[in-house]
């Protein structure tokens, strides 16, 4: 009943209009699908993309060679396999590629075979996919980072960080959570349109205005939470993408890449004392990618002024893979990681990355990309490991959202099976003594 009778894959468009694709792993009485999503501020040593590369064709990114390997190579070597063998299969897709970053299937090929085996599985038993993964022990929502300002390469403004979120810390429920972030984000719509300033967004569903400094962008993210009613640390806490590998350029993190007027160029030590000096002037608990991927001196600057006080996560530095979170674990290099399943490029990598960076006590949050899909399978893999956290955009734009409301209807389905809720109100302080996993606040909810 389990093995795998079919395997389908077509090409359909990501949330930029940008050719992705899709999956079906087929048993006799049970379908998995699921659509990959893609980067635009890709890591440097993030698992390879493939993509056909002729130019006449979606401009060079069409994936019909991926499409047709899957229907027409891999799946006879998958057919007659239980769905249930989730390692199996994931070491056989690893080693008929043979490479250490998936250049050959592509990590676009391995990723939409593997979560739609293990959505199969999920579905054969008439589970939901968190469930399967993570059975009696996944019952704790994340806590939503919500980027409700784009720059960088998300957004054409200027800017150049990439994310200005906020994170409701002080909120008991995930749904109250996306409340905050809604009304929050028509606040600040209401105080750009006051400022005469654009209110269209940017990749990731938050608003692209052409603000002239990072002070001023997070002055305004003051502001509309204020004016929504919500207390400024105590309900409400600020977070940063700065994508710094975008603009580190020889040696200097150089802010006139994304605006040619800024010609500010920082040395790291320079850019660590800004990061320091915005950390102390501003309510921001987290800091994601503060330093290039290839600035690991640069890191350990980072890590040893701030690691102790916010949350320093590394996206491009540690791109899902686990010899490099090895490496950082070593070097007490930040305390985060990011989690995307398409930067390593199977199910298992992904779990034992999140598993490895769970017992060397760094906090783990399952994140999008900014080209996505409607597959919301992050929101299942983020209960299911109890990652604690989760980045998936703005509230607007239905491949943010769906992430968001897949996650509203988890908590309620916990909620009346085990009348079970996770209280966060402790982030700051446990996100201080690096022992916030260990110490979630799971209350009755009567
Ligand atoms: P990306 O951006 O998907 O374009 O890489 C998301 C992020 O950097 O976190
Ligand atoms: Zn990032």
């Amino acid at each position: 009943m389990s093995k795998i009778k079919l395997i389908r894959a077509r090409q359909i468009l990501d949330s930029r209009g940008v050719p992705t694709v899709e999956v079906e792993v087929h048993t006799d009485s049970s379908v998995g699908i699921s659509s990959v999503p893609s980067g635009a501020s890709t890591g440097k040593y993030e698992s390879v993309e493939i993509r056909d590369g002729d130019y006449n064709n979606y401009f060079g990114k069409s994936v019909n060679t991926v499409v047709k390997n899957i229907n027409d190579v891999i799946f006879y070597k998958l057919k007659g396999l239980s769905v249930f063998d989730q390692y199996l299969i994931d070491d056989l897709l690893i080693s008929l590629d043979g490479t250490e970053n998936k250049s050959n299937l592509g990590a676009n090929t391995t990723l939409g075979i593997s979560l739609s085996v293990a959505k199969s599985a999920a579905n054969l038993l008439n589970i939901p996919l968190y469930k399967y993964l993570g059975g009696l022990n996944s019952y704790i929502l994340p806590m939503p980072m919500i980027n409700i300002i784009n720059g960088g390469k998300h957004a054409n403004t200027g800017i150049a960080f990439q994310e200005f979120m906020i994170i409701p810390i002080g909120l008991n429920r995930f749904y109250e959570s996306i409340k905050a972030a809604s009304e929050i984000f028509y606040n600040l719509k209401k105080i750009l349109i006051d400022y005469n300033l654009t209110t269209s967004v940017g990749d990731e569903g938050g608003f692209a205005p052409k603000i002239n400094s990072i002070e001023e962008v997070l002055d305004v993210l003051l502001h509309s939470i204020s004016k929504s009613g919500y207390v400024i640390e105590k309900d409400i806490m600020l977070a940063l993408d700065c994508a710094s590998s975008e603009f580190y350029i020889n040696g200097y993190y150089d802010y006139s890449i994304f605006n040619k007027f800024n010609n500010n160029k920082k040395s790291s030590l320079e850019q660590v004392l800004y990061l320091e000096k915005l950390v102390n002037n501003y309510p921001i608990i987290s800091i994601e990618d503060g330093m290039s991927e290839n600035d690991w001196d640069g890191w350990k600057l980072l890590t040893n002024k701030l690691g102790d006080k916010i949350q320093l996560v590394g996206d491009d530095l540690f791109v899902t893979h686990i010899d490099r979170l090895d490496k950082g674990i070593k070097d007490n290099i930040a305390n985060a990681i990011l989690i995307k399943p398409n930067q390593v490029g199977t199910l298992t990598e992904t779990m034992l990355t999140i598993n490895r960076a769970q017992k060397s006590g760094y906090n783990t949050i399952l994140s999008h990309r900014s080209g996505e899909t409607e597959d919301t399978v992050i929101s299942d893999l983020s209960v299911a490991f109890n990652s604690g956290q989760i980045k998936s955009g703005s509230v607007s734009r239905s491949e943010r959202t769906c992430k968001y409301n897949r996650l509203m209807k988890i908590e309620q389905d916990l909620c009346s099976t085990y009348n079970f809720f996770l209280k966060n109100k402790n982030f700051k302080n446990c996100i201080n003594k690096k022992i916030f996993r260990k110490t979630t606040n799971i209350k009755h909810n009567i």
